[in-house]
């Protein structure tokens, strides 16, 4: 296999992971993007010799001679386009990703897509898009890579429902008094997954699971009415997909990234991998239950947005991004984080949204409306 590769998002959980599966699979790494780390990037670069590395917000760096290196969001966004590579991994966190991601989705070539937030922003223009421009997104959020998976060979007028699955977070049986003293240790400390700090929050709050259906909602093009969510604390079984007859397709493996960015590494083949196999016996039981909407009510907030369309699922990832990072530096309470994102988009006048553009500046205005629900 000769793949070229870009990570962007290179610093983080997702990007770091894509790199150690890349070198498994003795791919080349082509480029190289980072936010503000401008250490581990430097040694990334030592390390793979890329054509080229962006870093966004840090400090320069010294590279070898055969590195192209720039710095700031332009760089990032010229970069995304012109990439060189056969599949980019667009792993960036948060919003900061729209861009780049839109930018390899002109490009025409293989998106492995894993931030999750340009597709809640801009779910629609996206997909529009990647069918102009001919490009492939393949999705690495685990869930995502399940149902895609499961939906392979299978005639969309047979998809009945998407069933996606959520382990519930650390606090999935804390009840509702509990979870007003969560501490932000309690909250980074998930039970199955290892993910950036956003995401975990995300996790726990069950915001992460709300983004997901509207992801799903836009990768699939399947109604909000015909997605579900299923608390799995086990984390095995990544995600489903119900037939009309009634049958149930599902993938399972052990919890590690590395396995979906491998797939969309090595798609439309399959070899090895470094990731441990699921033993069956050894697991004895899988549980599976509803998810506790009134104690987590983010994620109805999310699935709430996305069935109302035009800008508001902008706002509610802004409040979000806003209200987590109040949260991660001990401004605001846990449970403090769905009360913002309620009055951020309590308080939004909702518009059509036609081009990137205009979701940027929304996102802007809501992150300051979202500040004012926060306090001092
Ligand atoms: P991390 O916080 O671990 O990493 C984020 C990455 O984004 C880092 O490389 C960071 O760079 C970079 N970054 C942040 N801000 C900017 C910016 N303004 N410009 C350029 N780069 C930036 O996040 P994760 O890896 O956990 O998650 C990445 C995305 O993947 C998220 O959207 C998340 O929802 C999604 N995802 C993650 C999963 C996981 O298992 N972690 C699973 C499924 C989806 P630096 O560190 O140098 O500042």
């Amino acid at each position: 296999m000769s793949k070229r590769v870009a990570v962007l998002g290179s610093t983080g959980s997702v990007g770091r992971q894509a790199l150690e599966v890349a070198e498994h699979l003795g791919l080349s790494i082509v480029g190289l993007a980072a936010g503000r780390n401008a250490h581990l990037l430097a040694e990334q670069v030592e390390k793979y010799r890329p054509q080229w590395a962006v870093l966004a917000e840090g400090e320069s760096f010294t590279a070898p001679a055969c590195t192209e290196v720039a710095y700031g969001p332009e760089a990032l966004a010229h970069f995304s386009r012109w990439h060189q590579a056969d599949i980019v991994i667009a792993a960036i966190a948060g919003v900061a990703g729209l861009v780049p991601t839109w930018n390899a989705i002109l490009s025409g070539t293989t998106v492995a897509l894993a931030n999750k937030e340009s597709l809640v922003t801009a779910g629609e223009l996206i997909m529009q898009a990647t069918s102009t421009a001919g490009a492939t997104v393949i999705p690495i959020d685990s869930e995502h890579s399940a149902i895609w998976q499961c939906l392979q060979g299978v005639e969309r007028q047979h998809v009945y429902r998407l069933l996606l699955t959520a382990s519930g977070g650390p606090f999935r049986s804390w009840d509702r008094s509990r979870l007003t003293q969560v501490t932000i240790g309690d909250a980074l400390a998930h039970p199955t997954w290892k993910m950036g700090r956003k995401i975990t929050i995300d996790s726990a709050t069950l915001m992460n699971k709300g983004l997901e259906v509207i992801e799903a909602h836009w990768l699939f093009g399947v109604s909000y009415n015909n997605i579900e969510v299923v608390i799995h604390p086990e984390s095995i079984v990544h995600s489903m997909v119900e037939l009309t007859d009634g049958s149930i397709l599902a993938q399972l493996s052990l919890p590690d990234m590395r396995l979906p960015i491998q797939l969309a590494l090595t798609y439309p083949t399959r070899v090895e991998s470094s990731v441990p196999r699921l033993n069956l016996s050894q697991l004895r039981q899988l549980t599976f239950a509803d998810p506790r909407l009134d104690d987590f009510p983010c994620l109805n907030l999310a699935i709430e947005a996305g069935r109302a369309g035009r800008s508001y699922p902008i706002v509610l990832n802004a409040a979000n991004e806003v209200a987590v990072e109040a949260f991660l530096s001990a401004r605001i309470g846990f449970m403090d984080i769905p009360r913002v994102v309620r009055q951020t988009l309590e308080a939004h006048n909702p518009v059509q949204v036609t081009d990137i553009d205009t979701v940027l500046e929304i996102d802007l205005e809501a992150r300051e409306s979202a500040k004012g629900y926060i306090g001092n």
